[in-house]
């Protein structure tokens, strides 16, 4: 077969790309055990510089209103009867993007065709039917027995084909930025273990890079994230340490005041920022030795204070240049393949869904579009059919189109869930959290979806063992923890009902 790809970046930049050991990317993802097992595979993730990685051993996930927590272990897993080492492993896309142009230079019969837009597609009769006909900015034209469109949210490949896609803005910008600490303390936890709180207005995520960098998304309203990228970095940094810490009450009355200075045209400065979190903490009652306070001695060596291991380590400044947003936005292609006019088309990752980077899936779906998509045409191919038929392209639609839904539906849930402050809603999802932490099959569910296989088979346990149903199953179970929540209360407000019952809008 031949393959060309068509990119309208410059690849060289890409290929070329090199950074200090010490500084990262700020775009990074987590990439999960099944994306890298895909990625082994084929080959692809041998070039990736796994120096520059950072597993993640453990992930703490907790709800900034009710302070209900819940936490996944790699430890807790196996994978063909070995434990399994880590839960995701934090990579720099362009550590990933070099490494698979690195595998594609190697690869032949594939075309790299970069700094070229396509401007516009075509259709062509031809054997009875449509073929899609591409026009590059280099005056070059293509005609495709089968165009696949990977080409992001604003998909030109979708649009010709003429498929609809429904989905909506979440008033969220993601907020990302490379952020210095210092190492973890030798009788603490190392940087292995993922953070995310989740606050009214977003959850905030700390994931490692390595013993002194890691990254953050800070999803919030897009006025915060706004003022939030204007502030003097120390300003953000103190902002951060906050966030992980401070009870929600005085976390909004700290965005009220960064906004106000926003609105006035000036900014917050540190020593208004940190007089404001003293007194707060004081109010309070919180220690400034203790592990609850961002104002306690940034990483001094020595025995940790209780709880440590519960906050990420404090922010010490921000890697200069990398603070930037992302609106973030829900949608979903009515259909991955084309029909009609559009025949011979078919869409993967961003181009047929974009999900909230809560659950840092959307990258992994895309992954698995791929690998479904090369089995199929592999399939295709191997009884001689054509590729580009509809018939031949259903078997990727079905591995896929229910499988991107799942989690899709349930991300859009869980943030629904956790940007609320309303009392009754608040109260069921803290039994909520707690009774999922009690539940090993849910337990097992969440982390199975984060690319694990099997979680350890002890007597007693519920449901081990089980198959890679993830996210099915913590959508159930989120349904199963409203009706314990329901046990346990007999009364839930109309609110929380509402919010289970609805539709995914
Ligand atoms: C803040 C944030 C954090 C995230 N974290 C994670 C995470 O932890 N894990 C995870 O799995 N996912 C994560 N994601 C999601 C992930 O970044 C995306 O799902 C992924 O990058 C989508 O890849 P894609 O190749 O499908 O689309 P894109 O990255 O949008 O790529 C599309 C490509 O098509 C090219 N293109 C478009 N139009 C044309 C044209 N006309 N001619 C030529 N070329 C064209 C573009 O140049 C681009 O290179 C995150 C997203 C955000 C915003």
């Amino acid at each position: 077969m031949r393959v060309t790809l068509i990119e309208a970046g410059d690849l060289s930049k890409t290929k070329a790309w090199r950074l200090p050991p010490d500084a990262y990317s700020n775009r990074v993802s987590s990439i999960t055990n099944a994306s890298q097992e895909f990625l082994r595979g084929i080959g692809a993730w041998s070039y990736v510089d796994e120096t520059r990685t950072g597993p993640v051993e453990e992930m703490q996930v907790w709800d900034g209103v009710s302070d209900a927590r819940i936490t996944f272990s790699a430890s807790d897993m196996t994978s063909n009867g070995r434990p399994l080492g880590e839960l995701s492993r934090l990579t720099e896309n362009l550590n990933l993007q070099r490494a698979l142009l690195r595998y594609l230079e190697s690869s032949p019969g594939v075309e790299l065709v970069d700094k070229v837009k396509v401007e516009s597609i075509t259709n062509d009769d031809r054997e009875g039917n449509s073929w899609p006909v591409v026009h590059l900015s280099d005056g070059r034209v293509i005609r495709a027995r089968l165009l696949v469109g990977a080409d992001g949210f604003n998909s030109p490949v979708r649009t010709y084909a003429g498929i609809q896609s429904y989905g909506w803005a979440y008033d969220t910008h993601g907020v990302v930025a490379t952020l210095v600490h210092a190492p973890r303390s030798p009788y603490g936890p190392q940087n292995t273990v993922a953070y995310q709180r989740f606050l009214p207005t977003g959850p905030i995520a700390f994931l490692p890079l390595s013993d002194t960098a890691s990254t953050m998304v800070w999803s919030t309203k897009p006025h915060i994230a706004s003022a939030l990228k204007s502030v003097d970095p120390a300003v953000l940094v103190g902002m951060v340490n906050a966030a992980f810490r401070l009870p929600e009450v005085s976390m909004r009355y700290l965005h009220e005041r960064l906004l106000e200075a926003h609105a006035s045209g000036t900014s917050i400065t540190l020593q208004q920022l940190q007089d404001e979190v003293r007194f707060r903490e004081m109010s309070h009652s919180i220690d400034s030795n203790s592990a609850l306070s961002s104002l306690s001695a940034l990483g001094e060596p020595g025995i940790p204070p209780e709880g440590a291991e519960s906050y990420p380590p404090l922010v010490k400044s921000i890697q200069p240049g990398t603070v930037a947003s992302f609106p973030l936005r829900f949608s979903h292609a009515d259909t991955y393949i084309g029909e009609g006019q559009g025949s011979r088309t078919v869409l993967i990752g961003d181009a047929a869904h974009t999900t909230h980077p809560l659950a840092g899936q959307g990258l992994n779906l895309g992954l698995a579009d791929a690998e479904a998509l090369a089995h199929c045409i592999h399939d295709s191919l191997s009884r001689g059919g054509d590729i580009g038929s509809y018939t031949s392209l259903m078997s990727y639609s079905r591995a896929r189109y229910f499988e991107n839904h799942k989690m899709l539906a349930a991300v859009d849930k869980l943030h629904k869930l956790y940007s609320t402050t309303a009392d009754p809603v608040v109260w069921a999802r803290s039994v909520g959290l707690e009774v999922l932490n009690e539940l090993d099959t849910l337990k097992a569910a969440f982390m199975v979806s984060a690319g694990s296989h099997q979680v350890k088979s002890t007597p007693g346990q519920l449901g081990v063992g089980i198959a890679a149903q993830g996210l099915e199953a913590l959508a159930r179970g989120i349904n199963d923890a409203k009706n314990a929540g329901e046990l346990v209360s007999g009364v839930l407000q109309s609110g929380l009902r509402q919010l289970f019952r609805s539709s995914p809008r």
